[in-house]
């Protein structure tokens, strides 16, 4: 440091002088928030004051001697460095103060304020003195004060009070959401927003809250200027000074009208039919939910109407779904217009409605005329015309209705009830209303015991094929009908009487008849290995819904092939409500099986609608007269001309025809008088299981005439006893389904 130039620490001067440098040395020295260095022409330091050690990092004994340019210029402004410094210099003028962003010795860069001062002393080598304020605490002050104010005008409402609650600030957001403008508020509490909806003490505990934990949130519900209440998500913090004073709240409020709407969109969703905004089933469960308890707690009635079009499907298939929505529409405003403010209209689904009435008459018997009023009523104005979109219109509906009342009964069973009326209603002949009634109750009940009891037995094998003998005017055995029995451990042997209806019904008379003819195609092919019985045809019952199954004559086959029976021993006995299927899939049907071999005979003819343009074209083998007839014939003239008409049209038609239900000799020559001469009938026997028929076949062999009792063996080996049917096959065809 010797060999260097005199610099500012050894300015020459008199005492007093020297006095004033010193001080001015210690000030420069020491000033805290100002750094100040020296610099020759050529960049050497030649002085680093205490605040540039702080602001560039290098000690005075680093920077001294080092030059300006390696120390703190970032070399992209070195050449404009140089510039400035030579300008300087040569005039003597410091280049004007301003921003310069510099380098610290660890390389990251300092924001000054730089200015700038050339000292020349006569003789000595001027010093360039620079004087740098470092920015970077101050550029990040105001940095934060952007993001405030920025924040500060945020989508959310935001207020700022004093400690005593008066307001100081409020954004933009604030004044769109409540109408307040800023200066309308400042000066205010922020009571100007209160909506009666709040009770004094929920603003109590928000301040308890405050007061405690310095912090609240919620949803409340606020008043714009314009007198409107609305709901928004709130939060208020106090702000505390450094000795825990509260000095400030800050609120901010998120306008939650959108989210309550969606909210609200959302439920109607949930709750409500979209095509008719009428409440769906949900909301009508739990509508009716809260009215059974209502009711059986005030004791009085309630009913359900259940409405169901009629012909609903036929209009949404002729005219097109758009006009089934906008009948649908109609019949909902009908509805809601007809029964009234206290009635609860529901759609269910489809074309199904419910009306719910409450608070009824207490006696069951005024709260039924009540509810068939409103039937009426309902029937009524749904049977006017609707006009949909330049078509008229006239439907109909068909109601059930329940009461629920004192006694307690789920709502599903309600339902069901009402429902159940509703088909009794439809099975009136529709456009009318029917009462719920136990018996009806009941009586499902049982058919669904039955149906299920059906399945079992024929799982358990508890089918049974009787054979009822048929036989020509000589007496002599021509044939057998097999007809079904359910033998169940419960009800002992039930008649087909009481199972097929329910059978056709519900479709399980599709797995029922494949046992049938699987049963009966076996036992075919065990008398035809026996001389005495391999003559002997065999008429199995088939019912339409089984003949009309696509597949029906190719099972039929594979049974044959699988039991080995000879097509032409089996004959199929139809009825004619066959005739109402399509004929020519039916005749198609006749023709295949013919050809197979088989005999189709017409069950009950004369019961039913046969048209005789349609018979003609029927490959059919045999009429059977009903036994109806047969049974009036000796006191019934009618009875009489039937069963001629029929045996006439049988020999026309080259058909063989047969009279069932024979019980006397008097019927029987009666017949045989007109003409017929196949019986089948008490008289000649009746339905019995195998091995009494096995007996009788015994019996008449070789005979002319029919039953001879003191022949009566036992024959096992006349041929198996009900075989071996494959009833787990039969519920797979009726798991098919
Ligand atoms: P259906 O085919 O007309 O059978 C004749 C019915 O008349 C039988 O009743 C038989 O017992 C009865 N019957 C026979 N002779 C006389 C008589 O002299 N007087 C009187 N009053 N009745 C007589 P069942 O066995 O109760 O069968 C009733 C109906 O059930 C049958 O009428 C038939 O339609 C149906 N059915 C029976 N077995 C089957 C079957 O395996 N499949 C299908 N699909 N239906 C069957
Ligand atoms: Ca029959
Ligand atoms: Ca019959």
């Amino acid at each position: 440091m010797a060999d260097q130039p005199a610099g500012p620490a050894n300015w020459g001067g008199s005492p007093s002088r020297e006095l004033n440098e010193a001080r001015f040395q210690k000030l420069f020295d020491e000033a805290e928030a100002m750094s100040i260095q020296g610099y020759y022409p050529d960049g050497t330091v030649v002085y680093w004051n205490h605040a540039s050690e702080k602001v560039y990092g290098y000690t005075a004994q680093e920077a001294l001697g080092a030059n300006l340019l390696d120390l703190i210029i970032p070399p992209a402004l070195r050449r404009q460095a140089e510039q400035g410094m030579r300008c300087m210099f040569e005039t003597g003028q410091g280049v004007p103060p301003g921003r310069l962003t510099l380098r610290h010795k660890d390389g990251h860069t300092v924001p000054v304020y730089s200015s700038h001062t050339i000292v020349t002393v006569p003789g000595q080598v001027p010093v360039l003195f620079c004087m740098d304020s470092d920015m970077s605490e101050l550029d990040r002050a105001e940095a934060e004060l952007r993001v405030a104010a920025t924040a500060f005008e945020s989508q959310q409402g935001m207020i700022i009070t004093d400690a005593q609650g008066v307001i100081l600030r409020v954004n933009e957001s604030f004044s769109r959401a409540t109408g307040y403008a800023a200066q309308e508020c400042v000066g205010q509490t922020p009571r100007l927003l209160r909506s009666d909806r709040h009770t004094p003490d929920f603003y109590a505990r928000m301040w308890r809250s405050l007061l405690a934990t310095g912090h609240w949130q919620g949803e409340l519900w606020n008043r714009r200027k314009g007198g409107e209440v609305y709901a928004v998500w709130a939060t208020i913090c106090a702000v505390t000074d450094d000795a825990g004073r509260v000095t400030h709240y800050v609120g901010t409020q998120t306008d939650m009208t959108q989210r309550k709407e969606a909210e609200a969109r959302i439920l109607h969703l949930a709750f409500y039919d979209p095509l008719t905004r009428l409440p769906n089933r949900r909301l009508l469960l739990d509508r009716l939910q809260h009215a059974a308890v209502a009711s059986l707690r005030n004791q009085c009635v309630g009913a359900l109407l259940f409405l169901d079009l009629d012909h609903f499907k036929t209009l949404n298939d002729t005219l097109g779904h758009d006009l089934g929505d906008l009948l649908l529409q109609q019949v909902a405003e009908r509805l809601t217009r007809a029964s009234g403010d206290n009635a609860t209209v529901a759609r269910l689904g489809g074309d199904e409605f419910v009306v719910m009435l409450e608070d009824l008459s207490p006696t069951q018997e005024d709260a039924a005329t009540q509810a068939e009023a409103l039937g009426e009523t309902l029937l009524d104005s749904l049977n006017q015309v609707y006009r949909l979109q330049g078509h008229e219109y006239v439907g109909s509906v068909s109601i059930g209705i329940t009461l629920f009342s004192s006694q307690e009964t789920s709502v599903d069973a309600l339902m069901k009830q009402a429902d159940l009326a509703m088909y009794d209603a439809k099975a009136a002949g529709r456009n009318t209303l029917r009462f719920f009634d136990p018996e009806m109750q009941e009586a499902v009940t049982l058919r669904a015991a039955l149906v299920n009891g059906l399945r079992e037995g024929l799982r358990e094998r508890q089918f049974r094929l009787f054979y009822q003998p048929q036989v020509d005017s000589g007496g002599r055995l021509v044939g057998v009908e097999a007809l079904v029995r359910w033998q169940c451990p419960v009800r002992g042997l039930v008649l087909p009487a009481e199972f097929i209806p329910v059978a056709e019904e519900t479709g399980f008379i599709l797995p029922l008849g494949q046992w049938v003819l699987e049963a009966a195609c076996t036992q075919l092919a065990a008398w035809a290995a026996r001389p005495e019985s391999a003559h002997l045809s065999l008429a199995v019952n088939v019912s339409v819904r089984q003949f009309c199954r696509a597949d029906f004559v190719a099972s039929l086959v594979a049974t044959l092939a699988r039991t080995g029976a000879d097509p032409r021993r089996l004959k199929l006995e139809l009825t004619e409500s066959l005739l109402v299927e399509d004929v020519s899939d039916i005749s198609a049907k006749m023709s295949a099986l013919k050809e197979l071999g088989l005999g189709l005979v017409l069950d009950d003819f004369g019961t039913g609608y046969s048209s005789l343009s349609y018979l003609r074209r029927l490959p059919l083998d045999q009429l059977k007269i009903d036994r109806s007839f047969v049974h009036d014939l000796l006191f019934d003239p009618n009875s009489v001309a039937i069963a001629q008409t029929i045996i006439v049209l049988g020999q026309t038609m080259g058909l063989a025809v047969l009279a069932e239900g024979v019980e006397t000799a008097g019927q029987r020559d009666l017949l045989a008088g007109l003409g017929c001469h196949l019986y089948q009938g008490y008289l000649f026997g009746q339905p019995m299981p195998l091995e009494e028929f096995a007996r009788l076949v015994q019996q008449t062999e070789g005979h002319s005439t029919g039953l001879h009792p003191h022949r009566a063996e036992r024959h096992q080996q006349f041929g198996p006893t009900q075989t071996p049917m494959l009833a787990d096959q039969c519920l797979g065809f009726l798991e098919g389904q």
